[in-house]
This record gives C-alpha cells, sequence and structure tokens, in this order.
C-alpha cells in the first residue's frame, strides 16, 4: 500500500539542506518512491497523510549514543568526564545485569524515536556476558528504532576483552541475509586506552567479520598511532576528535575515515571545543551524537544549537566560515548517514533511500511563524516532533508513540499491541533506575 504525505513543506538535505513548499512524499514498502510536486492522485485504498502545517524531513541520524545509559539519566548532568569515568563506567556499568540492560537500551531508543532520531549508532561497552548482548539486541528490535548496535568490550582495559562474544554477536543475531533495522558494528577502545596489540587484534576481527570500527579518540596520540599500526580506513568512525592536531585530521580524511561530534557533552564536560569546523574544512564527514543522557538532552536539536554556538563563538576562528543551520542539519542527517556508512539508504528523502521520515509541527507555539523552514528544524525541540516513521511503519502519530496509551505501568507483558509498549517500557526504566540508585 502507498502512503502520500501531503501539503507539508518538505526539508530534504541533499545536496545540501533546502525547502520543497508543497512537495508530496510518497511511500511503498518502506521505501521513498518519489518527492514532488504532483505525484497525481493517491490510488484507491491508499493511506494519505495530510502534513498541512507541517514540516516534513528525513529521520535524523545519531552518530553516537550509549543508549544503555537511559536509565542513568542525569546523573552526570555537573560532572567532569573524569568523574563519569569513575561512577558510570567504574561503578555503576559493571553492576549492571542484562535486565537493565534491556530497560535501558529500550527507554533510550524510545526517546530517540520521540524526538525524531531513527537512526541510532549505539557505542555500547556494557557487554559483560552473552546475555547483556542478547539482552541489548532484543530492546533494540523491539523498539522500533533503526540502530546500528557496535559491540564494545566491557572496561576500559585489556582485562574484558573477550574475541569469541564478538563472533558469537556476529553469528547469533546477525547472520548473512536481509539485516533489517539493527545492523552490527564494533566499539573499540582503541591504542590509547588499551594495550596497542590489543587493539590490532580487535581491528582484525572487526574487519574479518565486515563490522564498522568505532572509537572515542582525543588529542595527539591515537590517530597517529592508527596510522603507524597501518589500521586506519574508511571504516573507521572517530568520536570528539577534541584536539586532534591538524596532521591527525588530515590522515582521517586521507583514508576516507568519518568523525561524530557530541558537541553539548563535550563542552560541558571538558574534552575541549568541538571541532565542527576544523572537521568540516578538513573535508572529513561529520555526524552530531547526544552521547549520554546521563549529562544532556537525548534529542539532536539541542545538539545541532550547541554545534552553532560552540563554533561560531570559538576564540580564535578569525573569518572561518561561519557554521550555519543548514551545516548542522546536514551532520545530523546525510553527512551523519555518511559518517556511519549508510548514505545509501537514509539520511535525505531521495527515492529508492528507506521512509524515514519525520513531520514538525510547524504551527506550534515556539515554531510558528516558519519564515525559513531549515532555521525552524534547527530551532525546534522533541515536542513539535508529531509524526515518525522507520522505514515506512509509523512510530509516532500525533505527537504520541505508538504503543503509548493509558498504561498504568503496571503491563508487564511483551510489547504486542497498543497500551502497553511505553508504559511498560517506562516502568522497567523506573525499576532499573531505582536499582542503580541504590549501589
Ligand atoms: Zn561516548
Amino acid at each position: 500500500m502507498r502512503t502520500y504525505i501531503t501539503g507539508g513543506t518538505v526539508v530534504d538535505t541533499e545536496p545540501e539542506p533546502h525547502a520543497l513548499p508543497g512537495a508530496v512524499v510518497v511511500i511503498e514498502d518502506g521505501v521513498i518512491v518519489s518527492v514532488g510536486p504532483d505525484p497525481g492522485p493517491p490510488e484507491p485504498g491508499a493511506e494519505v497523510v495530510d502534513a498541512t502545517g507541517r514540516i516534513v524531513m528525513p529521520g535524523l541520524v545519531d552518530t553516537h549514543r550509549h543508549l544503555w545509559q537511559a536509565v542513568l539519566r542525569g546523573v552526570c548532568a555537573d560532572r567532569t568526564l573524569g568523574e563519569y569515568l569513575t561512577l558510570v563506567l567504574g561503578r555503576l556499568a559493571p553492576a549492571y545485569d542484562p535486565g537493565d540492560v534491556y530497560a535501558g537500551v529500550l527507554w533510550g531508543a524510545l526517546e530517540a524515536l520521540d524526538a525524531g532520531v531513527t537512526t541510532v549508532f549505539d557505542w555500547s561497552h556494557v557487554q559483560l556476558t552473552p546475555d547483556h548482548t542478547d539482552a541489548e539486541v532484543a530492546a533494540l528490535r523491539e523498539s522500533g528504532v533503526r540502530a546500528v548496535f557496535a559491540y564494545g568490550h566491557p572496561g576500559t582495559d585489556d582485562a574484558g576483552r573477550d574475541p569469541g562474544a564478538v563472533r558469537r554477536m556476529r553469528e547469533k543475531h546477525f547472520p548473512a541475509g536481509e539485516p533489517g533495522l539493527v545492523t552490527p558494528a564494533f566499539a573499540a577502545w582503541g591504542p590509547v586506552f588499551g594495550p596497542p596489540e590489543a587493539a590490532r587484534e580487535d581491528w582484525l576481527l572487526a574487519r574479518e567479520l565486515d563490522l564498522r570500527i568505532s572509537l572515542h579518540a582525543m588529542g595527539e596520540g591515537p590517530v597517529e598511532r592508527l596510522h603507524e599500526m597501518g589500521l586506519l580506513g574508511p571504516d573507521v568512525l572517530f568520536v570528539h576528535v577534541n584536539g586532534v592536531p591538524d596532521d591527525g585530521l588530515k590522515l582521517i580524511a586521507g583514508t576516507g575515515g568519518t568523525a561524530s561530534v557530541t558537541p553539548e557533552v563535550e563542552c560541558r564536560m571538558g574534552h575541549g571545543l568541538p571541532e565542527t569546523g576544523r572537521l568540516r574544512a578538513a573535508g572529513v564527514a561529520t555526524g552530531l551524537g547526544a552521547d549520554t543522557v546521563t549529562v544532556v538532552p537525548g534529542d539532536l536539536f539541542s545538539a545541532m544549537r550547541a554545534a552553532l554556538a560552540a563554533e561560531n563563538s570559538r576564540p580564535g576562528r578569525g573569518d572561518a566560515p561561519r557554521l550555519t543551520t543548514a551545516d548542522v542539519l546536514r551532520m545530523a542527517t546525510i553527512e551523519g548517514a555518511a559518517a556511519i556508512g549508510m548514505d545509501d539508504r537514509i539520511g535525505s528523502l531521495r527515492p529508492g533511500k528507506q521512509a524515514d521520515i519525520v513531520l514538525l509541527d510547524g504551527e506550534a507555539a515556539g515554531l510558528a511563524p516558519v519564515h525559513d523552514p531549515v532555521a525552524a528544524v534547527v530551532g525546534a525541540g522533541p515536542a513539535a516532533v508529531d509524526t515518525v516513521f522507520v522505514a515506512g511503519r509509523a512510530v509516532k502519530r500525533g505527537g504520541r508513540l505508538l504503543g503509548t496509551g493509558t498504561s498504568t505501568g503496571t503491563s508487564t507483558g511483551p510489547n504486542t499491541g497498543p497500551n502497553t509498549g511505553t508504559g511498560r517500557a517506562r516502568e522497567l526504566a523506573a525499576r532499573s533506575a531505582e536499582r542503580l540508585a541504590r549501589l
């Protein structure tokens, strides 16, 4: 069955963000069929979504987030990176049981969808046992989000490494064939947090298993070391990169590597100023991320604005071109998709791509009147997200997540239909949060 999204202001992002007032978006079998002024009359039985007063745009792409931390919301709001490592990775992560992983990832994924984030690169370093892995993949699949599940060894040293567990994850959850909405990747500590030899083994294993590799990398050291070890490449996604010297950025660009900037976390936790401008100048495809809701909100509207504020107030930026609303919207969509190797499938409304589509309420207080649709998108918030489609399937309509309803929060059954999903997820998250808070 076809779906026609009519009467809205379409904002597409490829090659650059631009508005197409009055364009109609047609979807069939989860894929965008056409975007244009006149697709002809909908055939009998077709679904017509009236988007009058709405902005119709591609789903947002988060290139770096630790979904499992959703049940720890705000616990590091005033903490530094060092304090976060001690509390969250040192104390709380080792205490996570598979139920906590399931609760955190499900609640975090629903939070992303609610905010119009249809794809999340889920960097997960809480894989304490195979049961933890099974719980995480189950939660991602149940949520309806499009996700890249990046498996990370637990802990920040060599002790938690288990190559067998990576192989098991790949074989059990991602056998050959149609991958569905969740695909695998590898979350690496790299040659700075861990020993170089372990990094080499991880890289070789990830490449053998066809897994994109992502690592946190800041300052002098990580990029240069990977270069010396011959491990750079187009399958490596660098996170943060604050303070990486120009030569390091050139090495990333020259090998086709990509980057993820998480501007609000970086500013607030002391990573350093976001490198948005330098990465763009170096020609590195760069996406945005919320990173961790232990510190910041889990939406990309605030990440886009944090990137703008940080870059355009950066001391000594001289005559460097200003970062614009179009730049950050691009990073939160098509460029972010490129950063995680998925720009052939998502990130814009080009026909043939997956129908990951968001409708914003352009008539809402705080958004109307819309003079400049691109600026309006960047100025929006999760409350303006009216409708969300992932692969053509509605997961939010009329401002409410589907599966949400009048749940009393007492349902413990599987998420089988309306009025159970979000209430149950909220309840599981609350229980997990209560348990972890006692530690
Ligand atoms: Zn991170």
